[in-house]
């Protein structure tokens, strides 16, 4: 018997999936305990990036993917404010995406895991958590470079739903 390491079947981290869900449950607890100024941001960037590096559990609708997908296109290319996640959650949840091929073209990146949640196990102060949790969703944006193009008409069609939206 060859002794095979468990690992994450959405991010690779070795340990299995609920090793992986417990480290994220725990930076999440903490995110939401340091509240400093801005963690809201930083907890939903989290949110965001994990289900895209789990769509076999997370992102199995394009609801979902909208959601995560523009929600981390929203933060990284835009100013992530809330009223701009809400309006991406407006979007996703128009009717009409049933009749949508899911997922869509070219399909979820085999490759999602360059930085994994365990990055961000021993991060235990708010500036290093913002800048971990930056750099995990920068690389998986990166990964994610196929469904870009899609992710920035998503936040377009959201943008034009924010009321009194200055540009
Ligand atoms: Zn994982």
């Amino acid at each position: 018997m060859t002794a095979v390491l468990d690992s994450c079947p959405g991010c690779g981290l070795p340990g299995g999936r609920s090793t992986c869900q417990d480290i994220f449950n725990d930076v999440s607890l903490r995110v939401r305990a340091l509240a400093w100024t801005d963690s809201l941001k930083t907890w939903r960037l989290m949110h965001d990036v994990y289900a895209l590096q789990h769509p076999g559990d997370l992102c199995g609708t394009y609801k979902d993917l909208i959601t995560h997908l523009g929600g981390v296109a929203w933060t990284i290319e835009h100013d992530g404010s809330e009223r701009g996640h809400r309006a991406l959650l407006q979007l996703a949840s128009r009717t009409g995406w049933q009749h949508q091929p899911f997922p869509p073209a070219p399909g979820f990146p085999e490759e999602r895991g360059s930085v994994v949640v365990s990055s961000l196990q021993r991060l235990t102060e708010p500036a290093l958590l913002v800048a971990g949790i930056d750099r995990w969703a920068r690389a998986t944006w990166v990964a994610y470079a196929p469904l870009q193009p899609l992710a920035r008409h998503w936040v377009q069609q959201a943008v034009l739903l924010i009321p009194d939206r200055k540009h």
